[in-house]
């Protein structure tokens, strides 16, 4: 994994190596700002050479993908033909907190609930007299956004990033519309056949037409057949199972369905439906898109079908970050198998200072202040207990107490009632917790895709 370097006055550098980031460390030329990501500052170096980095995102419901890739263009000395290169230095995968907010905020809405109509009168319900701001998102989606903002600029102010990519749409609609490029014929190995693809599987809702079989693999169906004169258009397309797709086999649709009249009428309705209904829309990754542009970079964007392109072609596995990496037009990337940094978002505690049991009655409070003994809940600590049951070196993640006993998150588990004086701090609590993910095992996540 690359080490984020800053100069003198905490501008970014290029990232370098973690094997020269321990030698100027050794040299004392340099000091450990950040652990997660790993962070160092030169204490005798203002400025430096910088080359052009980018920051691809591939942003979905629950993880994000991130990879920081420097990039070269090679020239093909014969044809002409211009190579776009990637060389990955730096992956992490955002985990969002979504369903946790939606669900504290259900909790507070029945607690509020019962408690407001427990002892009062009767009120006629009132309703039409709320308005929402233009561009409102829903708490959980809008901490999606804010999170994934929050990293953008968090890597800017680590690495002098130069342009950024996200994965907007999950099928080009430009490509599907050119009747030339639609066919499935095309669909091994080029570009228009993943975006067909993506966009049955889109419109389709990821089952078979016919049965409705759904996590099993769905084969690219022709509803007239193509013996019978039936065209590559998508209006002409649907997924089937094997199973429902040899049974139909050069049959008409009319004559396969005779005894589902309902069922025929759905699928050629649906066939029929125009292009712009079908594109999903999705109002987070279009939100996430007009604030990446008011970064003032310049933004790429890619569809879901070309990421896929792009992973088959290279023979990449598929995991959150290394999609990201696949992300726009690329032709190569090269050192992706890295490790990758584990960002969860874990928030920064609870704005309720009272516990309650499962009714909803209060239980007990919570202190009212957040640091005890220099230590606050989330902080990342190391504790050296020198005797005792609970004796030797845990480091992880503490929960404090009033008392100055703290609980430790250990990766093997909590560690409980170790003292604050044992403890020392490694870096502050900032609403994520971090874990080194080993690089991916190639053969096992080529299985899983
Ligand atoms: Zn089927």
């Amino acid at each position: 994994m690359a080490v984020f370097v800053l100069d003198k006055q905490k501008r970014p550098l290029m990232p370098c190596t973690e094997k020269r980031a321990r030698l100027l460390l050794e040299r004392g030329r340099a000091v450990v700002v950040r652990l997660a990501p790993f962070t160092i500052r030169l204490k005798d170096r203002i400025g430096g050479a910088l080359q052009p980095l980018r920051l691809k995102l591939d942003p979905g419901s629950r993880v994000t993908g991130l990879a920081l890739v420097r990039e070269s263009e090679t020239c093909d000395r014969e044809t002409g033909a211009v190579e776009r290169l990637e060389h990955g230095l730096w992956f992490g995968e955002l985990v969002h907190r979504g369903q946790a907010i939606r669900e504290a905020l259900t909790l507070r809405r029945h607690y509020r609930r019962a408690r407001r109509s427990r002892k009062t009168r009767y009120r006629a319900p009132r309703f039409l007299n709320r308005t929402r701001r233009e561009g409102w998102l829903p708490p959980s989606l809008q901490h999606r956004l804010d999170t994934t903002l929050n990293w953008v600029a968090r890597l800017r102010r680590l690495a002098p990033i130069t342009a950024l990519s996200q994965e907007l749409v999950r099928f080009d609609t430009q490509a599907l519309q050119n009747p030339e490029i639609s066919g499935v014929e095309y669909q091994q190995g080029e570009l228009a056949g993943y975006e067909v693809r993506e966009y049955l599987l889109e419109t389709w809702r990821r089952r078979c037409a016919y049965c409705g079989a759904t996590d099993m693999p769905l084969e690219i169906e022709h509803i007239v057949p193509r013996a019978r004169g039936g065209s590559d258009r998508v209006s002409n397309l649907t997924l089937a199972c094997r199973a429902c797709n040899q049974r139909k086999a050069n049959q008409s649709i009319e004559d396969f369905l005779k005894r589902q009249p309902a069922l025929l009428h759905q699928i050629q309705v649906q066939a029929q439906a125009p292009l712009q209904d079908a594109a999903v829309v999705n109002a987070t990754r279009w939100a996430l898109l007009n604030a990446l542009k008011s970064t003032g970079l310049p933004v790429e964007t890619g569809s879901g079908g070309r990421t896929k392109f792009n992973r088959t072609r290279l023979d990449i596995p598929k995991t959150h970050a290394l999609d990201a990496a696949c992300v726009g037009a690329v032709d190569q990337v090269r050192d992706w198998n890295r490790p990758v940094l584990a960002i969860r978002a874990t928030g920064r505690g609870a704005y309720s200072r009272t516990r309650t049991f499962n009714n909803g009655f209060p239980r007990g409070y919570l202190m009212r202040h957040k640091r005890v003994n220099g230590f606050q809940t989330g902080d990342w600590v190391s504790a050296v207990v020198p005797t005792g049951k609970k004796a030797g070196v845990h480091i992880g993640r503490v929960a404090v107490r009033q008392t100055g006993s703290f609980n430790i998150q250990a990766p093997a588990g909590t560690v409980q009632g170790i003292a604050y004086r044992h403890c020392c701090l490694i870096q502050r609590a900032d609403g994520y917790g971090y874990a080194f993910q080993p690089k991916p095992d190639t053969e096992e996540a080529r299985r899983a895709a």
